[in-house]
């Protein structure tokens, strides 16, 4: 049987990057077994339905390009895959159940359980209490004809039976065992003719033939009651295997990621950036950050799976070879940015320099910096080992797009003598004339000069690196030159000779 897997976001929000894990373990699995990759959108709760959630979730997809063989937005023959369209199907199947005797019609009005819940502190609907509360099992069947005829308000609840093991072999957790007895009749479909998670999700499962369940740890309890499902519906021979995945634990400290951590340690959780309707609830993400998609997918891979090699780099096509479930771990994964922003140092460095100039691009152009590609293609090679983030290059290598407004002064200090004056001249003149202008030849060329007039490559170097970009850092002088081109060097290393001067001047006055 071909390997069918789902991630099943419900569009509550933007897509927290345990999400997208979970999303890249599907993925990874299917590829892996050459199976179906599917999206579903779970959207039954209507209360919870954010606009614009769903939209976000497939573009995080694309970007991140776990690209789904089947689902909302992309196409596929076992539709549709977002639940809210797939109505029909829930009632069908919950009507179904209670005429399997597995389930049952309950007429209890909200203010009814509520009073229930006040009378006993911790009151559940289960086979203690459903025998004295208004449902199917107990009211003779014509005032239950009565009742549904009449369109009275009911949901349809699951009738767990007690006194039974449930055994899951989960794919990570190994053995888990849930007595039935301790779970309560949970409501499969609502008042409102929707269903709930539980119900919606085991018939979509059935119905597209998923093979297995990979998902989030917070849903191995609700797994009990997804068995009696599979088991009520006489399902339970092609019931999926389930795996669960750890939590993603915060960067310090103890418990789980959440979304509010991005705002706390000013870092990253989502994977695109969300706008929602206040400040608190709008979030930066790592696309806008500034990272490659590559390295993200890296990065999450290695939150809760290990290769069984001290390997750390790996493409997905590497990750898909790689991947197996028997590599996830069962306890937490911390979310380490400082790894994040390794991987993306890395990423950037094997990043071809035309490939990188197509990312710098916009962000050259919402500066309002020149953009053509041949350009961008030499700065992306001289910045390219020493940024983190890809804004980096226009932020960091500002100087190679607009003149330097600001000069490491404590280094001018430290590296200009005013005695180097007529030097520094003459050198400025010899390039001004030198008649080539590629970095080799004009490193020759100053070698030479310095040799001529006796100055050492220490100071002059750090000074041409001053003058240039401002700053000790950037790339290899010469490079810089050579991109810049002649006139714009001239410019630079005049308007730097008058702010050196002034900062000795006003050293010594
Ligand atoms: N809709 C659930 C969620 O939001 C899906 C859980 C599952 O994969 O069964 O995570």
């Amino acid at each position: 049987m071909s390997v069918r897997v789902r991630f099943a976001p419900s569009p509550t929000g933007a897509l927290h990057i345990g999400g997208v894990r979970t999303a890249l373990y599907n993925y990874l699995f299917a590829r892996k077994n050459k199976g179906t990759f599917i999206l579903r959108i779970e959207d039954t709760d209507q209360n919870r339905l954010v606009p614009g959630a769903e939209d976000y979730i497939i573009e995080a997809l694309k970007w991140t390009g776990l690209i789904p063989d089947e689902g909302v937005g992309f196409g596929g023959d076992n539709g549709p895959y977002r639940q809210s369209d797939r109505k029909d199907f829930y009632k069908k199947y919950a009507e179904q159940l209670v005429e399997l005797g597995h389930a049952y019609f309950a007429f209890d009005t909200p203010e009814a359980l509520e009073a229930q819940r006040q009378a006993e502190a911790n009151f559940t609907y289960n086979h203690h209490t459903r025998n004295s509360l208004s449902n199917s099992l107990n009211l003779p069947s014509n005032v239950v004809q009565d009742k549904l005829q009449a369109g009275e308000p009911h949901v349809i609840r699951l009738k767990v039976e007690p006194g039974q093991e449930i055994h899951i072999q989960d794919l990570i957790r190994g053995e888990v065992v849930f007595q039935s007895s301790e779970l309560d009749d949970k409501v499969l479909l609502k008042a409102d003719g929707m269903p709930t998670y539980h119900l919606a999700n085991i018939v979509d499962d059935h119905l597209m033939g998923i093979t297995h369940v990979i998902r989030g740890e917070e849903w191995l309890p609700s797994t009990a009651h997804h068995v009696l499902l599979y088991r009520s519906f006489g399902w339970a021979q092609t019931m999926p295997q389930f795996a669960h995945l750890p939590l993603i634990l915060k960067p310090v400290g103890n418990g789980k990621l959440s979304k509010r951590d991005g705002a706390k340690f000013g870092i990253p959780v989502f994977p695109i950036a969300w706008k929602g309707d206040t400040p608190e609830d709008s979030f930066t993400g790592f696309r806008e950050a500034g990272f490659l998609p590559q390295a993200v997918i890296n990065f999450m891979a290695l939150l809760g799976w290990h290769p069984g090699t001290d390997d750390e780099i790996f493409s997905l096509d590497e990750l898909v070879q790689q991947f197996s479930i028997e590599h996830i771990s069962k306890s937490g994964a911390r979310f380490d940015y400082e790894k994040a922003k390794w991987f993306n140092q890395r990423y950037i460095q094997a990043t071809g320099d035309a490939e990188l100039a197509g990312h710098i691009q916009p962000l050259a152009e919402a500066r309002g910096y020149r953009t053509d590609a041949a350009f961008l293609t030499s700065v992306a090679a001289l910045m390219k080992e020493r940024v983190t983030f890809l804004p980096d290059f226009v932020e960091q290598g500002y100087f190679l797009f607009e003149p330097v407004s600001t000069y490491d002064d404590a280094m001018v200090q430290k590296k200009w003598n005013p005695a180097l004056q007529p030097a520094f001249e003459a050198l400025i003149e010899m390039i001004d004339q030198a008649p080539a202008f590629d970095a080799a030849s004009l490193e020759a060329a100053v070698k030479e000069f310095m040799q001529e007039h006796g100055l050492k490559p220490g100071e002059v170097f750090s000074l041409l690196r001053l003058s240039l970009a401002g700053t000790m850092q950037g790339p290899a002088v010469f490079d810089m030159a050579a991109l810049l081109g002649k006139t714009d060097t001239v410019q630079r290393l005049r308007n730097a000779l008058t702010h050196f001067n002034q900062v000795s001047g006003a050293a010594t006055h």
